[in-house]
């Protein structure tokens, strides 16, 4: 035997993941599950209860209380009496509650994930790779719009109750995507997950038990169609969100019509899949296999219509059908399976049916000789069906499994038809190397969502949902946002609570903020204690380093009192710094997403640590506790909001005269130089450095001469936050030396500085070797605790730097 042959022969081993700690969940809650309605589990109140099954034995998992009209009634009473604090708590509140949600969500991902595919038949790779890290970035992303709302969206007002209503087959994914930009937006929900699949979604309702979130703001209710139905028309909600059926969506809009609730619908698809001739046809052959057999088929915009070019069609569909013999179908919980388990045997059966329907009418179906299906649960194989004609009820039928129809065409207007003949109008992709025809193509196709080469993508920045038949509103991004708000020009438009950017209105905003604790925070005694005890170093490549100097020195409080020493900075200190920034420019190629995540990471680590920030900064400014507690709030809320902001400062498509986009994108500069301002010491440290970070800069910094204290502590918040080296550089000692080393150095892109004129002078003067870019700025009293000074998008707008991308398009 040859290796070759050895190697074709070999077999896969199991690879299963284990199912004892989500089977041991299920159990000790006694397999049972009531109703989750004001922060509580209630029994239902008419003791009904139904089965969840594991699609791939049969086996049942628990019993699901099914909600009735009472129980319906009393989750939107508690919807609604708990609007009105949520609404107040405003935006920075509720992105904690969000945060800590998306938290959750990693940290018990492995339990729902095996609940999930438990639950619903789909592979384990899937649910613990897409599903759930999905589920927890549309929590991440939308505690950053909860941030922002209040200065993207001023003056809009949150809807009020919701009603969600999610389908079986992405349960936790469908969840989060409705929840999270409710909640950002001040809303509060019911949702109903779909009979077949509740688990996960009980298990998030625990999720909002544990992080303290306020009773009522999330309710779920189980319960199958007629519960749907009974939410539906409840008259004390005030929106239906949808996900399902376009027969269940069209029946919802009957239901609701006139009573002045809004709808948004996602519904239904039949997208096609398009491949030119010219394709790079193992990417396509690759794309269509996780275009259609993703999660079963069960997906709503699977590409599900294949449209191919004649001319290769042939050999094409060749290649498929042997890419298809490779296909694992089995076992969901193994590691190594393509294909898991139908949702239930209802679900099978359609499938089953419609395809032997589609046969009856002509259409040849193939499926693969090698799929050993197994003998118990509900499974089917893959199945490619061919000659059917345009017109044909395979061709226009949404199957909603693992069935993939073909057809070809010559030449592109044709396409553009065959792809457009139908009556949904969720999705498409396309596949050429032409990148004039797969513009021009995608902007003829009448779908909300257009991939080209590629398929299936998801991310909560941008907007799904359909045209046509497959429903309207969108979900994610800035867009999905407005699904959850009222435009103050609306009629019965309520003001939002207190805008965050008034003072008054923030102060209160906090005192409700029960993420904040409402207990007297305990203090030192009267006389803070300095910490004298400590001679911090300087902080260089994400290392404590002693300054080149060998000299440290003095800080003095406002009395001329001894505070403590810091080590005196000099130019081979700055040289080593800007080395360490240059090195770490992985940090500009991360993505927005995972920025987000340090960022929010460095504000849970820096709230840890209150006390001590709040004794230094008295100790600093003379301020009273009360101030000092301020301006720390501040300093949370400003980290907060550039963390939202760092996966949403995107770029635009500009409208220039010509056929074709040009996209206009902003990057970061790369190595900022920052003399950090002197008042508010923690605050303003962090105002200029946050953002320049935020956009993917790495950042050599000098901390104030006069108080550098508050900066140099928080290098610890940067240790234990998962900041790589080299991202932030600290390097304290004389302001001016330093800041001219800056100036005149040619690896750095840009300097920033908030001081003295002279210094600043001097800074744009020696700018001009490289012709770094420069921002000289004086703070004025309360500069940094005034909303609209001290943070916002010009912040952002100096840490990047445009690039136009134009690309032509079109016959
Ligand atoms: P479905 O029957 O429409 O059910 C969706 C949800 O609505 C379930 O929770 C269901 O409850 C509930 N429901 C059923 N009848 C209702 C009624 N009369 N009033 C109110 N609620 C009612 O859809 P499905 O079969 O579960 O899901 C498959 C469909 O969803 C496919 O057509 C697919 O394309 C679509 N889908 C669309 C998207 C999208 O984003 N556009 C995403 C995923 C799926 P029970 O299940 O408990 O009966
Ligand atoms: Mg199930």
């Amino acid at each position: 035997m040859t290796v070759t042959q050895v190697y074709e022969s070999m077999e896969y081993g199991p690879a299963p993941e284990n199912s004892a700690a989500a089977m041991e969940w299920i159990a000790v809650r006694d397999a049972t599950f009531g109703l989750y309605i004001n922060g509580k589990w209630c029994s239902p109140v008419a003791g009904a209860y139904f089965n969840s099954v594991n699609p791939a034995t049969g086996e049942h998992l628990a019993n699901i209380a099914e909600a009735r009209e009472e129980d319906v009634a009393a989750a939107v009473t508690a919807a609604r009496e708990a609007l009105p604090a949520w609404r107040a708590l405003g935006g920075h509140g509720r992105a904690r509650y969000l945060y800590g949600l998306a938290r959750q969500i990693q940290k018990h991902s492995r339990l729902l994930a095996v609940l999930e595919t438990l639950d619903n038949g789909k592979p384990i790779r899937e649910s613990r790779d897409i599903d759930v890290p999905l589920a927890a970035r549309h929590f991440y992303h939308h505690a950053g719009w909860a941030q922002l709302l209040e200065s993207e969206f001023p003056g809009c007002a949150s809807v009020g109750v919701i009603g969600q209503i999610i389908p079986w087959n992405f349960p936790l994914l469908m969840l989060a995507w409705k929840i999270a930009p409710a909640l950002a937006a001040g809303n509060t929900v019911v949702l109903k997950p779909a009979e077949f699949t509740s688990l996960t979604a009980l298990a998030f309702a625990e999720i909002c038990e544990n992080i303290g979130l306020p009773p009522g703001v999330v309710n779920v209710i189980t319960g199958d169609g007629t519960t749907g139905q009974r939410l539906v028309r409840h008259p004390g909600v005030d929106k239906i969100a949808f996900t399902g059926s376009t027969e269940v969506g069209r029946a919802i809009r009957e239901a609701t019509a006139g009573t002045g609730k809004r709808i948004s619908l996602e519904l239904g698809g039949k997208s096609p899949f398009i491949v030119f001739d010219d394709a790079d046809s193992d990417s396509a052959i690759e794309g269509l296999v996780d275009a259609i057999w993703f999660n079963q088929g069960e997906v709503c915009c699977a590409g599900s219509r294949l449209v191919v070019q004649e001319s290769i069609s042939d050999l094409f569909l060749k290649r498929l059908r042997a890419r298809m013999e490779t296909l694992r179908i089995g076992d969901p919980l193994d590691k190594a399976t393509d294909i898991g388990a139908i949702v239930d045997g209802v679900q099978l059966q359609k499938i089953d049916r419609l395809v032997r329907e589609g046969q009856e009418e002509g259409a040849h179906c193939w499926q693969p000789s090698s799929s050993a299906i197994p003998t118990s649960g509900f499974f089917y194989p893959p199945t490619l069906i061919t000659n059917v004609s345009p017109a044909s009820m395979l061709a226009q039928v949404e199957v909603f499994g693992p069935v993939l129809v073909a057809m070809s065409f010559r030449t592109p207007a044709e396409a553009v038809e065959l792809a457009n003949n139908t009556r949904y109008g969720l999705a498409a992709s396309i596949w050429t190397e032409n990148i004039n025809l797969a513009l021009d193509v995608a902007k003829k196709l009448k779908a909300g969502t257009v991939w080209v080469n590629c398929t299936n993508l998801f991310d909560a920045a941008s907007g799904f949902g359909g045209y046509r038949e497959s429903g309207y509103g969108r979900e994610g991004g800035r867009e999905g946002i407005w699904e959850y708000l009222r435009d103050p020009s609306e009629s019965g438009g309520l003001r939002e609570s207190k805008s965050a950017s008034s003072k008054k209105g923030s102060d209160s905003k906090r005192k409700n903020d029960p993420a904040t604790p409402s207990h007297p925070l305990t203090l030192s005694p009267s006389q803070p204690v300095p910490p004298i005890d400590r001679t911090p170093k300087l902080y260089i490549g994400g290392k404590q380093t002693r300054p080149d100097s060998g000299y440290s020195m003095p800080v003095r409080g406002r009395d001329g009192e001894l505070l403590g020493e810091v080590g005196e900075g000099n130019r081979k200190d700055i040289r080593n710094a800007v080395e360490a920034a240059r090195s770490a420019s992985g940090w500009s190629v991360a993505t927005g997403h995972g920025r987000a995540q340090v960022l929010y990471y460095i504000a849970e680590n820096l709230e840890a640590r209150r006390g001590e920030f709040v004794d230094i900064l008295r100790a600093a400014t003379g301020q009273t506790a009360e101030q000092s507690l301020s301006e720390f709030a501040l300093s949370i809320d400003r980290i907060f909001t550039y963390a939202a902001w760092a996966d949403k400062y995107d770029g635009a498509v500009h409208g220039t005269p010509f056929r074709g986009i040009t996209m206009a994108i902003p990057e970061p500069l790369g190595v900022i130089g920052i003399g950090c301002p002197t008042g508010s010491p923690l605050l303003g440290f962090l105002s200029v450095i946050i953002p320049a970070i935020a956009m993917g800069n790495r950042v050599v910094a000098i901390p104030s001469e006069a108080a550098p204290l508050a900066a140099v502590a928080f290098y610890q918040v940067l240790d234990t936050s998962d900041v790589p080296g080299g991202v932030v550089n600290l390097i304290t000692g004389p302001t001016r030396p330093l800041m001219e080393t800056l100036a005149s150095h040619d690896d750095v892109e840009a300097v920033w500085y908030w001081g003295d004129p002279q210094i600043g002078k001097q800074i744009e003067q020696l700018s001009t070797g490289n012709l770094k870019q420069t921002w000289v700025q004086q703070e004025t009293h309360d500069f940094w605790t005034d909303q609209g000074a001290g943070q916002g998008e010009r912040y952002l707008r100096h840490a990047t730097q445009m690039k136009n991308i134009w690309i032509p398009y079109g016959e």
